[in-house]
């Protein structure tokens, strides 16, 4: 009876209940198996008792074992039990020597959840950045809201540093459980060699670095994972959030510290908040134009200006750059094109014709022409006054509809430039596919063009390929006289710097050197060609 009742008290607190022999063999072993089929006294007696534990649990039972004083409980060790078909499954060992039976040991085994495969799953390709923000677009696109999604950011030192055999296998089962917990199983991209970043249901609250720990602990190897949510926020445009994701997911990388999740979330915030002051201020009109001369070399007169934005003191540089980045930049550009016209129409400006600025991403659907004609509507004549400098090439991406879109202007007397044109071998394609009325040669190589042999036999050729397609040149930033006259020599038409003029409040039609005296006889107003 007394028997009995200590038995029933030892399953109080434990499954399975072992004794092991001096030499790690199992003599005893009652209770339940790890799995159902697995019957301890038949399996296990007579086995080495490391025999049936994972492998990175034998060396410190092992040691746990041989360093055991009587009557003193070891402390509990965290062990992965075998079942003899591949899957495993975690356990408490608790080991007792009670002197009158040393050395042989008492052991208490309790199990943690319940048993898994050993093998290692194989899951999908991990992504990149781009890869995990196309993933929330289509989701956003296929109507999910934006405070449903949330990103979880998975940090798990240590992860390559184990030996290569075993970091593989670890990895490999780190990826699956991150997959298997992203929203449709395959949404996680790699930040950093040991940081994470899914995409999962804002309302999952399982413990993802639990899981990751247990996906260390089946391959024997402690890891020590952190796991954090971020979320969006609700309302989210997915053009505008799909970008700014980018910006985020950028900085978190950049970072390479132990909080994606804040860096991530106050680069979020950053961005989104930019772009509403952005949207602000271009939708209140919050910006003035200045105008900078673009002088006929021929004859020294101004030929047009071009309309440089300005918010408030500021150059237009970084805030254009943040705008084309987040895919803003065309609302700005369409409300530069509506001052430029209101500047044409106001009382005194004479006829004087203004280039205005337009990112290459404007061209990429029909919304700008489409804007711009009807802008000119109703004073169709006001087109023959109009330029449109195609700045950030760059970003058109199919050229073929973006020439499309540019000769629905030609066609109605809008002129269009080719701005910060370059000499490399991208620029010969654009000059062969987008027909342009003018090309205006980038200003850093005005800069050089004095001093640089070269470049100017470059450029030089340049303007003759220019002259063959019927194409004026323009070159900007000429500061002084021997950058005017190396293009002059050059034979480029027209000129643009601070040696003409800086760009001013009001379009100030100063002539430059020797026009500037013939010019006050000459009337305001008349209409030059474009060169
Ligand atoms: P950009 O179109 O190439 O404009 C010429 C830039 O060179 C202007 O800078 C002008 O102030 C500057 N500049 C002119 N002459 C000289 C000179 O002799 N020396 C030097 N060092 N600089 C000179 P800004 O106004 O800061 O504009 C910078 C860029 O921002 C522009 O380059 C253009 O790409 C963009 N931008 C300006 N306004 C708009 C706009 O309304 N829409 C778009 N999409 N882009 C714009
Ligand atoms: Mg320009
Ligand atoms: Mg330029």
């Amino acid at each position: 009876m007394i028997t009995q009742r200590l038995l029933s008290l030892a399953f109080a607190s434990a499954d399975v209940l072992l004794e092991v022999d001096g030499d790690g063999r199992v003599d005893l072993a009652i209770g339940a198996g790890p799995v159902a089929e697995l019957d301890p006294g038949t399996a296990w007696v007579d086995r080495q008792l490391s025999e049936i534990l994972g492998k990175a649990s034998r060396v410190v039972v092992t040691k746990a074992l041989a360093d055991l004083a009587p009557g003193i409980r070891s402390s509990p060790i965290d062990v992965l039990v075998c079942c003899d078909d591949n899957r495993v499954r975690r356990a408490c060992l608790r080991a007792f020597r009670l002197p009158e039976l040393a050395p042989a040991v008492s052991c208490a085994l309790t199990y943690e959840g319940a048993a898994f495969d050993l093998v290692v799953p194989s899951a999908s390709p991990l992504l990149d950045i781009q890869g995990l923000v196309n993933r929330v677009r289509l989701a956003l696109e296929a109507g999910q809201a934006s405070d449903e999604i949330a990103f979880a950011f998975v940090n798990v030192p240590g992860l390559t540093s184990a030996a290569d055999a075993v970091n593989e296998r670890v990895g490999a089962r780190v990826e699956a459980v991150l997959q298997a917990a992203s929203i449709d199983g395959s949404s996680v991209a790699r930040l950093t060699p040991e940081q994470f970043a899914l995409l999962r249901k804002s309302d999952d609250d399982n413990d993802l670095a639990e899981e990751v720990r247990e996906a260390g602990a089946a391959e024997g190897v402690t890891l020590q994972p952190t796991s954090t949510n971020a979320t969006m926020g609700s309302g989210l445009a997915s053009g505008l959030v799909v970008r700014a994701l980018r910006v985020a997911l950028q900085a978190c990388i950049e970072d390479g510290g132990l909080k994606p999740d804040a860096v991530f979330t106050k680069s979020l915030a950053h961005t989104l908040t930019e772009a509403e002051r952005f949207s602000t201020m271009v939708r209140g009109r919050d910006f003035t134009l200045h105008f900078q001369p673009i002088i006929d070399l021929g004859t020294g007169n101004v030929n047009h200006f071009e309309a440089l934005t300005r918010f408030g003191n500021q150059g237009p540089a970084a805030t254009v750059a943040m705008a084309e980045d987040l895919g803003l930049i065309q609302g700005l550009d369409l409300a530069v094109i509506e001052k430029a016209l209101a500047q044409m129409r106001r009382a005194g400006s004479g006829l004087i014709k203004i280039a205005v600025n337009m990112s290459g991403a404007s061209l990429a659907n029909d919304d700008y022409i489409n804007a711009v004609l009807r802008m000119t509507q109703r004073t169709p004549e006001i087109r023959s006054r109009l330029l449109v400098e195609v700045t950030e090439t760059a970003a058109v991406g199919d050229l073929e509809s973006a020439n499309r879109r540019l000769g629905a202007l030609r066609s109605k007397g809008i002129k269009v430039c080719l701005d910060d044109f370059g000499v490399g071998a991208a620029s010969f394609e654009y000059l062969q596919k987008l027909q342009a009325d003018t090309v205006k040669v980038d200003g850093s190589y005005i800069r050089d063009l004095v001093t640089d042999e070269r470049l100017r036999i470059m450029v030089s050729h340049l303007v003759e390929l220019c002259r063959s397609l019927k194409v004026s040149t323009i070159a900007e930033m000429i500061e002084n006289e021997a950058q005017l006259d190396t293009v002059r020599d050059l034979g480029i038409d027209m000129g643009q710097g601070f040696l003409f003029g800086r760009p001013a409040p009001e379009p100030v039609s100063t002539p430059y050197g020797a026009a500037a005296s013939a010019a006050v006889a000459r009337r305001q107003g008349e209409v030059q060609d474009w060169g």
